[in-house]
């Protein structure tokens, strides 16, 4: 008799005489998924490399020490680079992404000033509330779910209500759905219009070029495509929207939000004269240094494409299975995906995957809760988070009750996994996939 009554070398059988109640083949599932530690496949924050998380292990540093700040001028550099904006000043600050959003938005208006919110997905909201926060005039334009917003509608919207500021989230969250940001950045410059863009959930995975675009001011949080711990908001402040805070008339409200107040401790830290304003997180920026140099060691142009690649794979997977993602094919997101339950079932099976050893989302949207989940698949993700995700989705889907055909999510994934972007395939591996 083997371990907890199961007979070893045979295939998953279990003499009923020795199984307890206490032994459900659950439990032993669910002890196994501990073990295995749970996989993070939410849409933030997302698993990080082990080097980060060594990185972390370090005693804590002085703010002033020499490493330190070696440490955040290197990561000032490469965040530029990331956000591919050369004109602009990087900000790192503690707080989240949403202190990111209220530093952003609020730096650029003052009472009375429009701002333009583009909306297709719960994380507009924010900008709404920051922005009546700040006496300004709103307006939002807003998506049918799942899909972009019709670049006409925004030029109407813009030559009518003349904002001052417009914002966009790159992807939102809540829908899976990526707006063209090129497009509209461009139709609001043109119009003198300053650009803010919310990259939480896409820079570090999604293209993104701040200054050919046109972006005024944006911003991400460093545990999402960036591949560090929660912790840290990251802001790209251009020349535009640095005038804009520096020319207000009425006294900013905010202090700890203030970047007059970060700006030169900044630019200090690159030029080689530190100063301080609050104490950095002096651990967490020598993790996101980490993980910016590994993110470094991918040149921008195939990390998009490695991000491109891996959500085709769980895109496929998921469609095998007979699932459709919120988000319309020429909306979505290459960091995270929307996924639409099977009919009749609910949070359940967010409940049960987690029982599978995979950690994926319930949605947030008010019109998806309850009736769709969220997995996000963004900074260190490769073939294998997908094929465990996918597998994990298979077996929850069991679980709840919904008839699965065992393998079909993985055998879709692999056909794409099997053929990375731009690789050359050799004879050999033509004939296996004919096969
Ligand atoms: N914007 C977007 C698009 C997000 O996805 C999130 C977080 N999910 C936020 C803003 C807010 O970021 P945080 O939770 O780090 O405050």
């Amino acid at each position: 008799m083997g371990f907890y009554g199961i007979v070893p070398n045979k295939t998953w059988e279990v003499n009923p005489e020795v199984l307890t109640e206490r032994e459900r083949i659950e439990d032993i599932q669910a002890a196994a998924a501990r073990i295995q530690r749970t996989l993070l496949m939410i849409p933030g924050p997302t698993a990080i490399a082990p080097e980060v998380l060594a990185a972390g292990a370090r005693p804590v540093l002085s703010h002033s020490d020499p490493l330190l700040r070696n440490f955040v001028s290197e990561s000032l550099a490469r965040l530029r680079n990331v956000f591919d904006a050369p004109s602009s000043q990087p900000i790192i600050m503690a707080g989240s992404g949403t202190l990111a959003m209220d530093v952003g938005l609020a730096n650029l208006v003052e009472p009375g000033d429009r701002v333009l919110i583009l909306e297709s997905g719960v994380f507009a909201g924010r900008f709404k509330q920051i922005a009546a926060r700040n006496s300004a005039e709103i307006r939002v334009e807003t998506a049918p779910l799942g899909r972009g917003l019709d670049l006409d509608q925004v030029r109407r919207a813009i030559e009518s209500f003349r904002p001052k500021v417009m914002t966009i989230t790159h992807v939102d969250t809540s829908t899976g759905v990526r707006l063209e940001v090129e497009p509209l950045a461009r139709m609001a410059r043109e119009r003198d219009v300053l650009v803010l863009v919310d990259g939480v959930c896409s820079i570090g995975g999604e293209e993104f070029h701040g200054d050919a675009w046109g972006v005024d001011l944006a911003f991400t949080a460093s545990q999402k495509a960036l591949g560090a711990p929660p912790g840290l908001a990251v802001l790209t402040v251009g020349p535009r929207a640095r005038a804009a805070r520096e020319n207000r008339t009425s006294e900013f409200p905010g202090y700890f939000t203030d970047i007059t107040m970060w700006l030169p401790v900044m630019e200090g830290y690159e030029s080689g004269t530190p100063g301080y304003f609050g104490t950095p997180a002096v651990t967490l920026l020598t993790m996101l240094h980490t993980a910016l140099e590994e993110l470094a060691a991918e040149p921008m142009p195939i990390r998009v494409l490695r991000h491109a690649w891996i959500a085709s794979a769980f895109k496929a997977g998921i469609a095998a299975l007979g699932l459709e993602s919120v988000a319309a094919p020429e909306s979505i997101a290459n960091t995270l995906t929307v996924v639409r339950n099977p009919e009749g079932v609910g949070d359940e099976l967010v409940d049960a995957v987690h029982v599978e050893g995979v950690s994926i989302a319930r949605a947030i949207h008010p019109e998806l809760r309850g009736r769709s989940f969220r997995v996000g698949h963004m900074g260190v993700c490769g073939p294998a988070e997908i094929l465990t995700t996918l597998g994990a989705i298979e077996r929850g889907l069991y679980r709840v009750g919904h008839r699965v055909d065992f393998g079909a999510s993985l055998s879709a994934a692999q056909q794409i996994l099997a053929n990375p972007p731009g690789q050359v395939r050799s004879d050999a591996a033509e004939r296996v996939m004919r096969t």
